[in-house]
């Protein structure tokens, strides 16, 4: 089969020819790829700031965010059959130890990452198994979900923690309405009843927020701007705020917009949160971290996208063209998520 594989950090992946993966263990799942999404996180896996964190050993198949059709099952196997459309949890959990018992999967003691630390779904087959698949509902198509998988799984585990909270009355600020961003002005808009305010530099960003459920938009132009407008709106700072960007200044701005007792939910990564404690105790702020989702997150994104509640701008490319989708989306000529279509299907 045709696998898209790193070799070495610092070059390009190379489209070779490899055996496909076959079933080993009694829980193994094998997948027809339909879908991979690119991710910017696959551009720091060839660049080598991965592999401190997980070593893979090379060469390997990249593609973390796979949807596809069940090719084989081994023999444990009775939750999904061969034919049936899947996106997958990212991770391939153990479902035995703690974290998983406690339906933590993100946090499984034992996990695999495919397309991370073993062969991933840039590739015409995918091994993994039983607890990583969720079916698809009948009018879902593998390519128009499979980059849910990661980022809008991410933005959609941060929103259904915060939901609870964010009951009639509330307000919620949005700060980056980029790719996991939208997915989580959308989440908010469909399962909480907070008034939602979303801040970005950029205008066409904040065009397509209000068009997906956003009450109020803020241009981010400084930060005395936008703490002004934000108070204004809230009417004394938000309840949560949902930092999609995490560096760059928004992760000294977000526990600025929270009122006393708000919650700053980190997501985007790379700035450092310094905060006072007296200002922690004193306001009674919470910063909260969010890796990836759950199972059962992915299963409720499913079936918000299965009724159009969710939906994510995407662009097509043939698994021959892996190379050039990099490229595109290494020098920002890719609007929407890329997605490798290796079946034709
Ligand atoms: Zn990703
Ligand atoms: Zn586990």
């Amino acid at each position: 089969m045709k696998a898209v594989r790193v070799h070495d950090y610092g070059k390009p992946p190379s489209i070779d020819e490899v055996d496909a993966p076959t079933l080993d263990g009694a829980w193994d799942v094998l997948v027809d790829i339909g879908a991979a999404g690119l991710c910017r996180t696959d551009l720091h896996i060839i660049e080598g700031q991965w592999d401190r964190i997980q070593h893979p050993s090379l060469p390997y198949t990249i593609g973390h965010e796979n949807a596809g059709w069940v090719r084989a099952v081994g023999s444990a196997v009775g939750n999904v059959q061969v034919g049936d459309a899947v996106i997958m949890h990212p991770l391939v959990t153990c479902g035995l130890c703690p974290a998983c018992r406690v339906g933590q999967d993100s946090h499984c003691a034992n996990a695999l990452f495919p397309g991370i630390n073993v062969n991933g779904g840039m590739a015409e087959v995918l091994k993994t198994n039983a607890r990583a698949v969720v079916k698809l509902d009948d009018g879902l198509r593998p390519r128009d979900v499979a980059a849910l998988a990661d980022a809008g799984l991410t933005a959609y585990h941060a929103v259904r923690k915060a939901a609870p909270d964010l009951f009639p009355g509330t307000h919620a600020v949005v700060i980056g309405s980029g790719g996991l961003g939208h997915i989580g002005v959308q989440a908010l808009a469909s399962i909480t009843s907070a008034t939602i305010t979303v801040v970005d530099r950029s205008e066409q960003a904040l065009e397509l927020a209000r068009s997906i459920g956003a009450d109020h938009t803020v241009q981010a132009t400084s930060d005395e701007a936008v703490q002004a407008a934000v108070d204004e709106i809230t009417g004394g700072g938000a309840h949560i705020v949902f930092d999609f960007v995490g560096e760059a200044g928004a992760e000294k701005l977000a526990p600025q917009l929270l009122r006393n007792g708000g919650s700053d939910y980190v997501i985007g990564y790379g700035g450092n949160v310094d905060l006072p404690t007296i200002d922690i105790i004193s306001r009674e702020i919470n910063v909260i971290g969010n890796l990836v989702g759950t199972y059962q997150d992915l299963v409720e994104l499913m079936t918000l996208t299965a009724s159009g509640k969710v939906t994510l701008h995407t662009k097509v490319y043939p698994l021959d063209a892996a190379l050039d989708a990099i490229d595109d989306l290494d020098h920002g000529r890719l609007l929407g998520r890329g997605i490798l279509i290796p079946t034709g299907r």
